[in-house]
């Protein structure tokens, strides 16, 4: 593992292009098992029951993007975990290579994802349930796009990618994020002339961290402005109208492109989802709160976006997604009204809401109405409530 340890030393210096990509021998050589399935071949650094893990999130990941981006070729997919040393325990959200490249793929061949060279037994089934999404699925993306002829110039390829793996896993499929926070960095950093830097960005180019950042975040705010002008109805059928866009069309954009990210609003967008006839595009829409706000996006942090939540707390599938986002990132804003109506409205989860919010907002709660709100729920609605259950001490203990 010398030379990948050298990447990685390379990766961790002020290091302006990144690593050079491990060539496919490289990564062959640092294998140690060889899982076969019908649709790819991975190649790990881990034992074979690790692998075994690993190839589980393989199946799963490719299975949701072959669906959205189908293709016709037969040849096998083929793709490395390859290894870096890392100092220390990962944790959970941590990737090896978080300075810099996390994986590639090449000409619809093969991908490469990086990870710790060693890890405890223990860790293994963790980190391949942690490979979900993430690298995995925006490597899968590229090459699955490579076979269907969706190859580009690096803004579309980069687009499309983070596009797919900011996508969420609702009912076994891939649907699109309503915001992901891509688009927040996009509006906050585009500017006159980002368009032109974007349309010439190359894979080769020697880039800082910073600007290869930039690159990425435009390209899916600018994938996603043109995806959304297109009449087509899946995500294949767009991909490729914006795929067919000449030079010239692309390069007149800019203004209206800005306009666009100008005008974005990320409360906007989950409330239309979320008053859509679909329960599953309602849940889809207020699941993504949480995450939103965590990144301060700053539309989500308002009275309004309070006010839209502490609606969805009544209806169920939203409302484990609802009572997180008020109980974590809320609870401090909420006024003295809003926990009294949750509480007078006599619906269990309201009342059980309102006293997890007296309890993040230290004022004194009622462990007995919390308990008799409890014992409303049905058995089978228990589960969506189990953030707000957690914050209540002594509700789930012995009477
Ligand atoms: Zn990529």
């Amino acid at each position: 593992m010398r030379l990948l340890l050298a990447l990685c030393l390379l990766c961790a210096g002020a290091c302006r292009t990144g690593p050079p990509n491990p060539s496919e021998g490289e990564l062959q050589r640092e294998a140690r098992s060889v899982v076969q399935d019908p649709a790819f071949t991975l190649y790990s650094p881990y034992d074979s029951a690790a692998s075994a893990e690993f190839a589980g999130s393989v199946r799963a990941e490719l299975a949701l993007v072959r669906a959205l981006i189908p293709d016709t070729r037969t040849e096998v997919l083929r793709l490395y975990l390859a290894p870096l040393e890392v100092q220390g325990e990962l944790r959970a959200w941590e990737t090896p290579s978080n300075r810099s490249l996390k994986g590639a793929a090449t000409e619809g061949e093969y991908a490469f994802v990086y990870v710790p060279s060693s890890m405890r037994a223990s860790a293994a089934l963790e980190r391949a349930a942690f490979m979900r999404g993430g690298t995995l699925r925006h490597e899968l993306a590229h090459l699955c796009a490579n076979r269907a002829g969706l190859a580009g110039a690096a803004w579309f390829n980069e687009g499309l990618a983070l596009e797919v793996e900011s996508m969420r896993e609702v009912g076994g499929e891939l649907h699109l994020h309503p915001f992901p926070v891509y688009l927040h960095a996009a509006r906050l950093t585009a500017k006159p002339g980002a368009l032109v830097e974007l349309l010439h960005w190359s894979n080769g180019d020697r880039l800082t961290q910073s600007e290869r950042s930039l690159r990425y975040v435009w390209a899916q705010g600018f994938f996603r402005f043109l995806a959304e002008q297109q009449p087509a109805q899946t995500f294949v059928e767009r991909a490729r109208a914006v795929h067919a866009l000449s030079d010239s069309s692309l390069r007149a954009c800019e203004a209206a492109w800005l306009e666009w990210l100008g005008a974005l609003d990320a409360l906007e967008r989950i409330r239309a989802g979320a008053n859509s006839g679909s329960a599953l595009e309602r849940e889809l829409c207020v699941g993504v709160l949480p995450s939103l706000a965590e990144s301060r996006v700053p539309e989500v942090l308002t009275r309004a976006a309070d006010e839209f939540a502490l609606a969805k707390l009544g209806e169920s599938g939203c409302a484990d997604a609802a009572a997180t986002f008020l109980l974590f990132f809320r609870s401090g804003a909420l006024r003295a009204e809003d926990l009294g109506r949750l509480e007078q409205s006599g619906e269990p989860a309201r009342v059980l809401a309102a006293q997890a919010l007296r309890c993040r907002r230290n004022e004194p709660f009622e462990l007995e109405r919390a308990r008799a709100a409890w014992r409303r729920v049905p058995e089978n609605e228990r589960g969506a409530l189990y953030v707000i259950t957690l914050l209540i001490p002594g509700l789930l203990g012995p009477d």
